[in-house]
This record gives C-alpha cells, sequence and structure tokens, in this order.
C-alpha cells in the first residue's frame, strides 16, 4: 500500500476493532469529476487529502459531455489548464448545435444552439460551453491533482463513526476484502447519486417520486460520413420504437444512445445485446458498422439533499443533489 498522507489531526483515543491505517486532514470518497476537482482544490490551498476509489478503473460509458460555462469558470479558477482540456473535446464548431431527426440518416426537423455560445455570451463569461466527454475530463483532472493528494483506486466506503474532531472511516479494498481504517479531520464524500455516505449520515432527501428507466447503449462507430452535413452534440431521435438522445461524445468514435422505456412493458430482465442493436440500427437509420460496448439500464431521479453537511462531512456533487438530464441537456 502507498505511503500514507500525514496531516495535522487531533487524536482522541482510537478503541476500533481495526489499527488505524491513515491519519489524514481531508478524506475524498469517490474519483469522479467532483472529487477529483475536490482534490485539486484542496491541493491549491495546500491541504493533504487521500481519495478512495470504488473501481480499480474508469467505466467506459461517458456521461457528461459538455463542460458549462460556470464549470470551465470553476476549473479555470482551480488553476486548472483550460485551453488544453478544451484540446481533448471535439472542435467547438462541433460542439454547439442539437438536432431533432427522425433517425441520423433521416430527416432533420429543427435544429437549435445547445447553449448560448456565441460571441455575446463572452460580456457575461470567460468561457464558453465545451464538448469534452467526462472520462477526458476526469484524466485532466488527474493530471492536475498535484503533490499532496494520493488516489486509492479499487477502495470503497464501507462505514464511518462521527465524532466532534474526527471521523473514523472503514474502508475496504476490494480485491481482498481487507478493511481498515482511515480517520480524517473531515470527509467530502462525492460518492454520486446513489450516495453511500449520504446513508450513512442519515441524510434525507427531496426526490421525484417516480424515477424514470432510461437504458444506456454505448456505441463505438465511425458516424463522421453520415453526419458530415450536420455535426452536432446532440441528435434528439423521435422515432416511435429508437426514440432517445444520441450524444456524439466523438462522432468518429464513441457515442452513446440514451433511451427511455418503460420497466412493465419491458423489464430489465429482458433486455440483450440483440435488443440494444435493433435500437441502434434503428436510431442510426443506415447501416453503419457498429459495436454494442456496453448497456446498462438506470433509473433517473432528481434528488436533493436537506443538508449538504453533517458535523465533519460534506456532501458534494450528485452525492448532494442530481438534476434530471432534460434531453441531456439539462
Ligand atoms: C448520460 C449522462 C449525460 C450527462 N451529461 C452531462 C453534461 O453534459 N454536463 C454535465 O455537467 N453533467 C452531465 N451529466 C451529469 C454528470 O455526469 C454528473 O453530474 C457527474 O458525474 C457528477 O459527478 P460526481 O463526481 O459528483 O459523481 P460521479 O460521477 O457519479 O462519481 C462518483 C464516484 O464515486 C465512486 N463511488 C461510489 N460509491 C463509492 C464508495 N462507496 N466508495 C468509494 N467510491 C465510491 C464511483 O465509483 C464514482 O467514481 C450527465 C449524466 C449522464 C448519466
Amino acid at each position: 500500500m502507498a505511503s500514507s498522507p500525514s496531516g495535522d489531526v487531533a487524536s482522541p483515543a482510537f478503541n476500533g476493532p481495526m489499527p488505524l491505517h491513515d491519519v489524514v486532514p481531508v478524506l475524498i470518497i469517490g474519483a469522479g469529476p467532483i472529487g477529483l476537482l475536490s482534490a485539486v482544490l484542496l491541493n491549491k490551498l495546500g491541504v493533504k487529502s487521500l481519495i478512495v476509489e470504488k473501481y480499480p478503473q474508469r467505466l467506459t460509458a461517458p456521461k457528461a459531455h459538455a463542460l458549462g460555462p460556470r464549470a470551465l469558470e470553476i476549473l479555470r479558477q482551480a488553476g486548472v489548464d483550460i485551453p488544453s482540456l478544451r484540446q481533448r473535446g471535439t472542435k467547438r464548431s462541433e460542439g454547439r448545435t442539437v438536432s431533432v431527426v427522425t433517425s441520423l440518416a433521416g430527416q432533420e426537423l429543427r435544429q437549435y444552439p445547445y447553449e448560448r455560445s456565441d460571441a455575446g455570451a463572452l460580456d457575461v463569461t470567460p468561457e464558453l460551453l465545451h464538448n469534452v466527454a467526462q472520462p477526458m475530463t476526469e484524466q485532466h483532472l488527474l493530471e492536475h491533482l498535484g503533490g499532496q493528494v494520493e488516489i486509492r483506486k479499487g477502495h470503497e466506503l464501507v462505514s464511518c463513526v462521527q465524532s466532534p474532531a474526527v471521523v473514523d472511516v472503514t474502508i475496504q479494498e476490494r480485491a481482498t476484502s481487507k478493511q481498515y481504517i482511515v480517520r480524517a479531520n473531515h470527509v467530502v464524500a462525492c460518492d454520486g447519486a446513489r450516495s453511500k455516505m449520504r446513508q450513512l449520515l442519515g441524510i434525507e432527501c427531496d426526490e421525484q417520486s417516480t424515477p424514470q428507466m432510461l437504458m444506456t447503449i454505448e456505441i463505438s462507430a465511425d458516424l463522421t460520413d453520415l453526419v458530415k452535413h450536420r455535426r452536432r452534440i446532440l441528435y434528439n431521435i423521435l422515432d416511435p420504437e429508437a426514440h432517445g438522445v444520441l450524444i456524439g461524445y466523438d462522432l468518429s468514435k464513441k457515442q452513446v444512445l440514451i433511451h427511455g422505456f418503460d420497466v412493465n412493458t419491458h423489464p430489465i430482465s429482458t433486455w440483450d445485446e440483440e435488443q440494444c442493436r435493433k435500437l441502434v440500427e434503428i436510431a442510426i437509420g443506415q447501416k453503419v458498422p457498429f459495436t454494442i460496448d456496453s448497456f446498462r439500464p438506470w433509473a433517473l431521479q432528481s434528488r436533493i439533499a436537506y443538508t449538504y453537511s453533517k458535523g465533519n462531512c460534506f456532501l458534494v456533487g450528485d452525492a448532494a443533489h442530481s438534476f434530471p438530464l432534460a434531453l441531456a441537456s439539462g
């Protein structure tokens, strides 16, 4: 195991069932964009942090595709190099417009700007929206972490005990099932919409009562020829069978089709790759070679925690608030 970051932590007697493994000023749960950015910001303030991330590797299916002006402003203030981040995304001209189509190869019914990205928007923000796939943003943040951050992948939060001065957090290394304790002055929970930390803290949420079921189908295809006359950030597909949003993370190689479905008529157990392939064929609307890299059902449910902190633990990012996608334009 990598050496532990040390910090100036008040240390009440520890009588836990396991030895103390690490003592850190800040423990961050989750290495999504918000966990990584939190570490970058803390590093900038000279505060050491330890990040534990459940998965050994990033999931391949990208989620966020657009970095809005406010996100870019915050990244810029944190010292993140924005020009090179933009280079990891698509060309600006390809990330501006949304199309409403019958299928990718079919009729374009409408087009509209994804968000204001005309020169006039520069009167109110120095940073215009950019189309950068989430794994690229995460990679960029990883490269900006700085020397005071340690990251442990494949380690997950199990439980925690709070006292006024410190939080003792049980972490499990997933490959070995070995558990150990990290004592932190503060815990920043960036563990996403289904935050375990939020549950452990007993923080309730105001949430949408009926979630909407969506299937994320991750595709690898070269669609550049097909859409060369209309390269867009998003395609809203209105086909009655294959309706959904096709996100063009990179139209030459990686896209995602997000398709809403009704679990009563189409239970999750009935989904297979063949079904996903059929939907993608209809959504594309023309014979193009592609592979289905993954498909994953998930419940879209807007959710806001009633409080973002409890004692020395804080909820940040989707752990605190997750919003509906609104046709991926939310
Ligand atoms: C299809 C789609 C498109 C989207 N498009 C956009 C967009 O264009 N622009 C935008 O701003 N947002 C978009 N979003 C929303 C955006 O992806 C989220 O707001 C963002 O990922 C939240 O980041 P986060 O770090 O808070 O949480 P997450 O990205 O969910 O990261 C949480 C991390 O915590 C880890 N974790 C979970 N539990 C534990 C545990 N017990 N122990 C340790 N680690 C744990 C997870 O493995 C994960 O790495 C989109 C979302 C989806 C699904």
